[in-house]
């Protein structure tokens, strides 16, 4: 084992980072790439050449034997095809050869990967094209190079291309602004996130007993335990040792991938736990996390456990979830979301914010679709996560702050602070502020925004597509206004009170998991779009199309594309469940009940045979409400497996959808409802699933 002192040289040892660039290409070469990465340039072919002849002599070095270009295709995983980099040449012999062409390009037949109609199959063809800002590296002895997926017609096919140019929008449009503030020296604005990860891990010997959890990812079936999680034992307590083994494991095989795995702590739920990196740039740390939630899943093996990503894997216990910290920063190292030292900094920070204010009130329906899936819809407004309604957390100070700008009144009631244009003086935020609103879908923290409605199985892609697309359009509207404006500070006094009069409805501080709130955001007119057929619609609004149209994110035909993937996906998950639920209960539930039915009632008459003069009560008594409960059980189970197979009667994606909401789920709920509660009357060595119990608290 290696010495623990060693993390440094640990870290990064398997990406073809800055330094080994900097090490292995010719000085020329690396500069030709900087630049083209800095500029959005595709590579010249001789300089790829040499690039990707460095990059296979790396990777020999370290016993690697292929290459693949790793790609995020609209599965939501992440998609390999590995290549050795064998090469025969005349006298039967080979060459380890690896070529400029082969790193910047590649042609997967992606006939197999959903496109939503966006790639008819006779031109299958699906390119993948070399994202030289996100660096190659090597797993399971494998370099593998970070893609985008596009379609022979140019249309992204995968979650990076998007991702990729939002990001570009945004800088556009805030260099516009920050023009405005006489800030010629800043030429990027870039994205920064930084995405905590929780996830459940239980022992592989149980999970391999339960088809649910195999083949959905969540138990269909299964009583409460005696105890949940009412006791707040979990949260921040002390990691078991086969836990901490596993954790520090994970740790150094993302530091040796470069991802900045920094905090680790048991989460609310048993057996839950989450994982956090240190920020950074968003299309790095979307790569970043996908690595991440691969690697949980794969270290887990090498301890025989399995590590559960679902949203909802145990009803009746907290699921999982992701927040998404997300800011602004500049080529010069300046977060635009912190709040200045002086007056002029503050007016600057000041507009930022409100242009993030309109943004996520002129698009709370494209946020809520980032995170709208099946397993999702277990969580929100599930009093454990965000409500499905959008809303902003500030803190009281903001709150003032905005108040006086949209009032023309003086932030302070010293008379001496006047606020010239009420935004003079801000209080210097304390970053660990104890009233930080963990009920709040979207959060100010200090200097970034943390977006808390993702679930676990997420991409990070899609919410961030949304939130800079949707930043850069408010950006936009204030260049547009305040350009060539003569007097900026009145013009840009005028439009900061109009954006907050308009957009203040999305502000609220209090608890968002009250009923109450619910009733509020009606009254404001905020969207409650609770599920993710109510919420999938608003992703072909004119409004919608027209904006990821103006800023070059998706075209229609992607957006539509979009909208029947996730269509089907939803009705694709549910149909699984169903199916698998059928199959549980047929297959190993009613066997199970009937054995001990059996041994009830011969019970009855063994007892009665042998003449004993006591009563039957207990066997009769069970037995009885046994029988009763499997009889319901029996009926609601046909009553699943009739209406399954009509969901394939649709071919419109939302009818099937809906349908598959609407009929499906009451019916899978209802055949739950019975078997949970002959799980708690049969007995133990009849039932054939481990319990809750075994999952979450046999590690
Ligand atoms: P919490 O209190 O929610 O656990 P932390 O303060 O520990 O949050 O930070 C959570 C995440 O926010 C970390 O991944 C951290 O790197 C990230 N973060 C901090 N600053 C920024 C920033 N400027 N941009 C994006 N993410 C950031
Ligand atoms: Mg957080």
């Amino acid at each position: 084992m290696e010495n623990k002192n060693r993390i440094p040289e640990l870290f990064g040892s398997m990406v073809f980072n800055e330094n080994t660039m900097k090490e292995r290409l010719p000085k020329q070469i690396y500069k030709d790439l900087k630049k083209a990465i800095a500029n959005n340039m595709t590579l010249d072919l001789g300089v790829a050449n040499i690039v990707a002849n460095a990059m296979k002599d790396w990777a020999l070095e370290k016993g690697v034997t292929h290459f693949t270009h790793w790609f995020q295709p609209m599965t939501g995983i992440t998609a390999e095809k590995h290549d050795a980099f064998i090469s025969p040449t005349n006298d039967g012999e080979i060459l380890m050869e690896f070529s400029g062409k082969e790193l910047i390009q590649g042609e997967p037949d992606a006939s197999s990967f959903p496109s939503g109609g966006l790639r008819a199959t006779f031109e299958a063809r699906g390119y993948t094209a070399w994202d030289p800002s996100s660096p190659a590296f090597i797993k399971d002895n494998v370099l593998c190079i970070p893609t985008v997926f596009y379609s022979y017609t140019g249309e992204a096919l995968d979650k990076k291309t998007p991702l990729l140019r939002s990001m570009e929008a945004l800088n556009i449009q805030a260099l516009r602004v920050l023009k405005l503030f006489g800030r010629d020296e800043v030429s990027r604005v870039s994205t920064t996130v930084g995405p905590e990860q929780e996830y459940f891990l239980i022992d592989k010997k149980y999970y391999d007993q339960r088809l649910d959890l195999m083949l959905t990812g969540r138990t269909l079936l299964g009583a409460m335990p005696p105890k949940g999680q009412e006791m707040d034992d979990h949260y921040f307590g002390n990691i078991k040792t086969r836990i901490a083994v596993y954790m520090e494991d994970l740790d150094r095989e993302l530091w040796k991938v470069g991802i900045l795995a920094k905090t680790k702590h048991n989460e609310v739920a048993p057996a839950q736990h989450e994982l956090a990196p240190i920020f950074n740039l968003s299309n790095v740390s979307t790569d970043h996390n996908q690595l991440t939630m691969e690697l949980m899943k794969k270290v887990a093996e090498r301890h025989g456990l399995v590590c559960l990503l679902h949203e909802k894997p145990f009803e009746g216990i907290n699921g999982s979830g992701k927040h998404n910290n997300w800011s602004l920063s500049t080529n010069l190292g300046e977060n635009l979301l912190e709040p200045g030292k002086n007056p002029e900094e503050n007016l600057q920070f000041v507009t930022f914010l409100c242009a993030v204010i309109k943004a996520v009130d002129d698009y709370q329906d494209l946020l809520r679709i980032s995170v709208a899936n099946a397993g999702n819809d277990h969580r929100l407004g599930a009093n454990e996560a965000p409500p499905a309604i959008v809303s902003m957390y500030l803190g009281a100070h903001l709150n003032e702050v905005l108040a006086s700008i949209e009032n023309g009144s003086n932030y302070s009631s010293k008379k001496e602070e006047r606020m010239e244009l009420g935004v003079d003086i801000i209080p210097k935020f304390a970053k660990d502020t104890s009233d930080r609103n963990r009920t709040s879908p979207f959060a100010f923290t200090g200097n970034k925004f943390e977006f808390r409605m993702l679930g676990s199985t997420f991409s990070i892609s899609c919410c961030n597509v949304m939130l800079n697309t949707s930043v850069a359009e408010s950006l936009c509207q204030f260049a547009d206004e305040l350009e060539g404006k003569e007097d900026f500070k009145t013009s840009l006094n005028s439009l900061l009170k109009r954006t907050i009069k308009e957009n203040k409805k999305i502000i609220f501080n209090g608890n968002g998991y009250a009923e109450e709130w619910v009733v509020e955001a009606e009254k404001r007119g905020l969207l409650n779009l609770k599920t993710t057929v109510d919420a999938l619609p608003h992703y072909i609004k004119e409004k919608n199309l027209s904006l990821f149209e103006k800023h070059h994110i998706y075209t229609k035909n992607e957006i539509h594309s979009r909208y029947e993937i996730l269509l089907e996906e939803y009705s694709k998950v549910i149909n699984i469940e169903g199916l698998t639920t059928v199959e549980m209960v047929r297959r190993q539930l009613l066997p199970a009940i009937t054995s001990f039915m059996k041994e009830l009632s011969d019970t009855i008459i063994s007892k009665k045979a042998v003449g004993l003069s006591t009563s039957c009560d207990m066997e009769r008594g069970i037995l009885t409400q046994v029988s009763t409960l499997a009889n319901k059980l029996y009926e609601e189970v046909e009553k699943l497996n009739t209406l399954i197979g009509k969901g394939v009667d649709y071919a419109d994606a939302y009818e099937n959808a809906n349908f598959f909401k609407e009929q499906i789920i009451p019916v899978m709920e209802a055949t739950r409802l019975a078997a949970d509660s002959l799980e708690g009357l049969v007995g133990q060595s009849y039932w054939p699933l481990p319990s809750y119990s075994d999952l979450i608290y046999r590690i």
